[in-house]
């Protein structure tokens, strides 16, 4: 087992870490920016050392601050939480190259997941469905750019094979407005993850998003512990999550959950990873893979009682997972609400500092959390404050505990985005369930 892993990330992400480290017996080391020098979780560590200043760039973006901060205590591994450096080839193969132990996939792995073009393909190879659309990057010549799109069928989408967070695409409603939409997302994608790379496929018009976790050991085993529906989303950012998908037939999912599970043997994936697809009349479309644990990974450890971060680290010290398929079992139905520092209807950033603090509890609820009464929020960094996640023997009980447990928390001294989950728990297509990924904008700008 490994002994002492560095926490190369911030926030709850952190605490999450830190917790699964002391349960498995690893000491943990927490690295922190000036600006996160008072934040119960870096008290609470084994060890802690800052890294540099609030700009992320010179602290938690820092490979060289990390690489330096894990020599000096000790380290023998490093988990990167989810953003900052965890999808970052480079931080992994330096971390190998400096014979420390990246909780995460080969580098390898990591960097063909990056290159979207690249994921799509292997993803087809290992029988993945994916967005109808072609093979490959988008050839400079616009004749042959709109040979392909009349293949695809309009409406298509100019995607960039290093985009990330929503960024580097456009959709293309009719042939006349292909050739500006490619240069443009073509010299963004150039400017902004330095590969100008495109690819194009079908732009689906109301999708849902529905993801498929899994986890894959050194050893040859893979698994696929079920799937979340994410589709509440504000600008590409995921606002609820719940496992399982509701009204999505059994035999799809589990069709597409093990050409997963499988997909993780083909490639030599290791760890914990996401396989996000968007879902449409009944059919699954991969879009992309993210390679590190993600956001909302409790509402999977809630239904299956199995806990992802833990087995992160006994992956990476080189255990096998001790069950199978066959042995994970679903019960019952979990929700996450995102608390964001931010007005719940403008999304105005309210950073500062927290006079009173009052998380829920009660049955089924769990609350994942670093902040607590008196902490402030910086400014420097992702806005989300706090998880609420709500476990039931069905979905309707689950909704009801969450309801429950958003009216008893309190937080005083910052705006935060409670009064929008409230509402989100009321509205009428949520509560049916299953609604698509433009759902919670086109609410939003009807009550607006
Ligand atoms: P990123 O890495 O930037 O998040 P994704 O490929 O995951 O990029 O796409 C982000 C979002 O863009 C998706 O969740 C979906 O809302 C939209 N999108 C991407 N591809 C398509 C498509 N083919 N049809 C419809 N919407 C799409």
């Amino acid at each position: 087992m490994l002994k002492r892993v560095l926490i190369a990330n911030r926030g709850e992400i952190a605490l999450r870490i830190q917790r699964a480290c002391r349960r498995l017996g690893i000491e943990s080391v927490q690295v922190f920016s000036e600006a996160d020098r008072e934040a119960p979780y870096v008290a609470t560590a084994d060890h802690a050392l800052c890294i540099g200043p609030a700009a992320a760039g010179r602290s938690y973006l820092s490979i060289d601050r990390l690489l330096l901060a894990a020599e000096l205590t000790g380290a023998d591994a490093v988990h990167p939480g989810y953003g900052f450096l965890s999808e970052n080839a480079g931080f992994a193969r330096a971390l190998e190259q400096a014979g420390l132990v990246f909780v995460g996939p080969p580098a390898a792995a990591i960097e063909t997941m990056g290159d979207k073009i690249a994921a799509k393909r292997a993803m087809r190879a290992a029988g993945v469905p994916c967005v109808p659309g072609g093979d490959g990057a988008l050839p400079a010549d616009d004749a042959a750019c709109r040979r392909i799109a009349e293949e695809i069928g309009y409406p298509v989408i100019v995607k960039a094979a290093g985009g990330g967070g929503g960024r580097g695409m456009r959709i293309v409603h009719a042939p006349g407005a292909l050739a500006e939409a490619v240069a443009t997302t073509r010299e963004e994608a150039a400017r902004a993850f330095g590969n100008p790379a495109l690819y194009m496929e079908k732009f689906l018009q109301a999708p849902r998003h529905v993801e498929i976790q899994v986890l894959a050991d050194a050893h040859g085993n893979a698994v696929w512990l079920g799937e979340r529906d994410c589709s509440l989303q504000r600008r590409h950012q995921k606002v609820v999550e719940e496992a399982p998908a509701p009204g999505i037939p059994r035999d799809l999912i589990e069709a597409v959950g093990a050409r997963c599970a499988a997909a993780c043997v083909g490639i030599g994936y290791r760890g914990a990873g996401t396989f996000e697809f968007l879902y449409e009349d009944g059919a699954f479309h991969f879009i992309e893979m993210n390679t590190r644990v993600q956001v909302e990974h409790p509402v999977t450890e809630m239904v299956t009682g199995i806990d992802i971060v833990a087995w992160q680290l006994r992956i990476a010290s080189g255990l096998p997972l001790d069950f199978t398929q066959a042995d994970i079992r679903r019960v019952g139905h979990a929700i996450e609400c995102r608390i964001n520092a931010e007005d719940p209807f403008t999304f105005r950033p309210c950073p500062g500092r927290i006079a009173r603090w009052r998380p829920p509890g009660g049955p089924g609820i769990r609350v994942e959390t670093h902040v607590e009464s008196d902490y402030a929020v910086p400014p420097y960094y992702d806005s989300m404050i706090a998880k609420v996640i709500a476990h039931g023997a069905d979905r309707e009980e689950a909704m009801a505990r969450l309801r429950a447990a958003l009216a008893e928390t309190r937080v005083e001294g910052i705006a935060t985005n409670i009064p929008l989950h409230v509402a989100i728990l009321d509205e009428p297509g949520f509560r049916r369930g299953g609604v698509g990924i433009h759902h919670l904008e086109h609410w939003l700008k009807e009550r607006a």
